[in-house]
């Protein structure tokens, strides 16, 4: 999956405009790593940007970048498409486009970095090739949530302490159902 994150506020506080002072949000870069180890492709998605002149100190998004690079995360993409998915723009896109887009100004506060991870595993469990479907077609079966996947949400889901996110929830509710059919289908 394509994953946009934010810089300032998400990955780390402090460090604008001085990169020097910036501290990291707790679990950060050890939550970047885990993404990108899972094969998921990390966008940096800020309102960073370089100041032309390459002589002026105000390169804000190379700040970032080497911020990261310097703590093992080195990002492909800042505020640009990965190139698999060039051929969805004429050319003049602004928005970066993403399946996930992980943002401390999200509606309802940043989540943390423990249930950003939770929530692109979800997702990426129901996608069948590592893409969450955009056009889904109501005749086809959902896709297949891995047995220990399922029984593992289900086991969760029982321990009230520990909350299910939306995703979660869905995956769970479709391997359900998938248990639901199979037995009906021995029934008969
Ligand atoms: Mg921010």
């Amino acid at each position: 999956m394509i994953v946009a994150v934010d810089f300032d506020g998400t990955i780390a506080v402090d460090g604008f405009p001085d990169i020097s002072a910036a501290r990291e949000v707790p679990d950060s870069i050890a939550a970047l790593k885990y993404l990108q180890e899972a094969g998921h492709t990390v966008v940096l998605w800020t309102c960073r940007e370089d100041h032309p002149d390459d002589d002026d100190p105000r390169q804000y998004l190379s700040d970032a970048l080497h911020w990261l690079s310097e703590r093992g995360v080195d990002l492909e993409y800042a505020n640009a498409l990965p190139a698999e998915e060039e051929f969805r723009t004429f050319g003049r896109r602004t928005k970066v486009y993403a399946d996930v887009y992980v943002d401390d100004r999200n509606i309802g506060g940043f989540p943390g970095w423990h249930q950003v991870c939770a929530y692109v595993d979800a997702a990426s469990a129901v996608a069948e090739d590592g893409h969450i479907e955009r056009e889904s077609d109501p005749t086809e079966e959902p896709p297949a949530v891995p047995d220990e996947y399922g029984r593992e949400l289900v086991r969760r889901y029982s321990d009230k302490d520990d909350a299910l996110s939306v995703t979660e929830m869905w995956a769970m509710s479709n391997w359900l159902l998938a248990r639901l059919k199979i037995l009906e289908k021995g029934a008969n």
